[in-house]
């Protein structure tokens, strides 16, 4: 069921601005015509917002963690309705969307649910003579968030989550390319939360994204997306000096020594690598491996990589299916053909736009590339790997930090104390050791330098979500 309607101030009402056509990734069909919200109804979400701001903040956390329940077991409940939305939508493959991505949002909103009752911080005491200091962590006002396309649904539960079990009301942007998903959870927020506590609306970035990053009522702006959409926000942020939390690009290094076990680093990059068309910013992407184990570990790879199967989302075979728009087919192609032109470079699997239509481009495999190509630097966000053969330990760790990016990472070693020294050393927000990707919704996620400042999941993004203040009683 697609739905047109946004969630303002309650109500369920049609965007009153620009129609959108929503395409269909696998095969360029127009799922859906869709009116974005006009920039009144934007003002209105956030008045909305604002007002309903002092009753949800004083709600206790219990009663906005039972809400929060409720929502994920209609989000269960309504798996399949969700899954294929995103399917459509994202090209992804249905029973993926289905069975992996809808039981993990439920759990984001179960696990804030019960974070908001646990919130910790520094015991209250008398750290000068006559007076008594406690903590207090409190919720912020309106909260701006701004999600992308790759996982519209998941990327909504990351935020909406922790800024509602925080006390937060908010205003959410799904990407304009994948809105239908936060379609149907306005329909469910509608039945769920008070009114004017979630709102949901959708519209372009330049936009209506640049209208609610500058609004001067909102207090602080979430935005996951490009590195070029976060510094957008910082400088519209800057108005009224709202906080900001960006989950930025990735760009992830793996480093494979030669003691690895090449089998399961091989197996892992099959998944890791071109897992959601490898438009996943934690995306195996930027392989490094030792040179002594080089041609063993290539053929391996070759020989898993051959076995993808890139297909409709509707077909159980498909590992991975297209890419989200013809824009990003076409900038993954470039990304592809500048590094194939090198001289030193060799596509060993793929790299070409497969016949028909859908915006579909084959698992690649670019090997013998060098750390100052393009393509170890830039983020492709497409099913594309690059091999590049390193030294020794000291050589690998400076290739691996001399990046942008600062999101993920990991090592593969079966030494424990390469595998420590290393993962100390790797400016990496998350540095996985024998494994890459596995994401625990207990454990923060969020980066460094350009991948931005922001955690989602755990307790410190919970934390994201409020203001830590000081209250000092005198008791003398
Ligand atoms: P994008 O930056 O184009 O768009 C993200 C969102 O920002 C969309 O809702 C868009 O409408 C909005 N937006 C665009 N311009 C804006 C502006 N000037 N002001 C306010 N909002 C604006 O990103 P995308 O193409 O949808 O997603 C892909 C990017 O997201 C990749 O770079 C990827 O690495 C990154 N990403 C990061 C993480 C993470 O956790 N670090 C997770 C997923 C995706």
């Amino acid at each position: 069921m697609i739905y047109s309607e946004y969630l303002i101030d309650g109500e369920l009402v049609r965007g009153q601005g620009d129609v959108e056509r929503i395409l269909a990734p696998a095969d360029e069909s127009v799922i859906h015509e869709l009116a974005d919200a006009s920039p009144a109804q934007l003002d209105a979400a956030v008045d909305a917002a604002e007002r309903a701001f002092p009753g949800w903040a004083r709600t206790p956390p219990r009663q906005r963690g039972y809400l929060l329940l409720k929502l994920a077991d209609r989000i269960e409940a309504a798996a399949t309705e969700l899954g294929t939305l995103e399917s459509r939508n994202c090209g992804k493959p249905l029973q993926k969307a289905i069975g992996h991505e809808v039981p993990a949002v439920a759990d984001v909103f179960r696990f804030f649910a019960g974070a908001a009752r646990c919130l910790p911080g520094s015991a209250a005491g008398e750290y000068v003579a006559g007076s008594t200091s406690m903590i207090r962590r409190d919720p912020l006002g309106v909260v701006g968030l701004i999600a992308p396309w790759n996982y519209p649904l998941l990327m909504a539960a990351w935020k909406l989550a922790p800024a509602l079990a925080a006390g937060n009301t908010v205003v959410f942007k799904p990407s304009e390319l994948t809105p239908l998903s936060a379609l149907y959870l306005a329909r469910l927020c509608a039945e769920i939360f008070p009114r004017g506590v979630v709102n949901i609306l959708s519209g372009r970035g330049a936009s209506l994204g640049a209208q609610l990053s500058g609004h001067p009522k909102v207090r602080m702006v979430s935005v996951t997306g490009d590195i070029a959409t976060g510094q957008a926000v910082v400088r519209a942020a800057a108005g009224n000096l709202k906080r900001t939390h960006l989950e930025l690009g990735g760009k992830a290094p793996v480093l494979v020594f030669a003691d690895a076990d090449i089998p399961a680093a091989v197996s892992m990059l099959r998944t890791g690598g071109y897992y959601n068309a490898g438009q996943d910013c934690t995306a195996a992407c930027r392989v490094y491996v030792a040179e002594s184990v080089r041609e063993q570990f290539l053929d391996a790879l070759v020989q898993q990589v051959s076995t993808l199967h890139t297909g409709h989302p509707e077909d159980e075979r498909s590992d991975f299916g297209p890419l989200i728009s013809r824009r990003q087919q076409e900038r993954v192609q470039g990304f592809v053909q500048r590094a194939a032109a090198l001289p030193h470079s060799e596509v060993l699997v793929g790299g070409e736009i497969p016949d028909g239509p859908g915006f579909f481009f084959q698992p690649t495999v670019i090997a013998g590339v060098r750390q100052d190509d393009e393509i170890v630097q830039k983020e492709v966000f497409g099913p594309v790997v690059s091999v590049t053969s390193f030294d020794d330990e000291e050589q690998v760790l400076a290739w691996a930090n001399d990046s942008e990016y600062g999101l993920s990472a990991s090592v593969w070693t079966r030494d424990v104390k390469k595998a420590l020294r290393t993962s100390a050393q790797l400016q990496y927000g998350c540095v996985w050791v024998n494994q890459h990707m596995t994401l625990a919704t207990e454990m923060p996620h969020g980066g460094l330098r350009q991948s931005g400042y922001g955690k989602d999941l755990s307790l410190y993004g919970l934390e994201d979500y409020t203001s830590v203040r000081h209250i000092m009683i005198s008791i003398a």
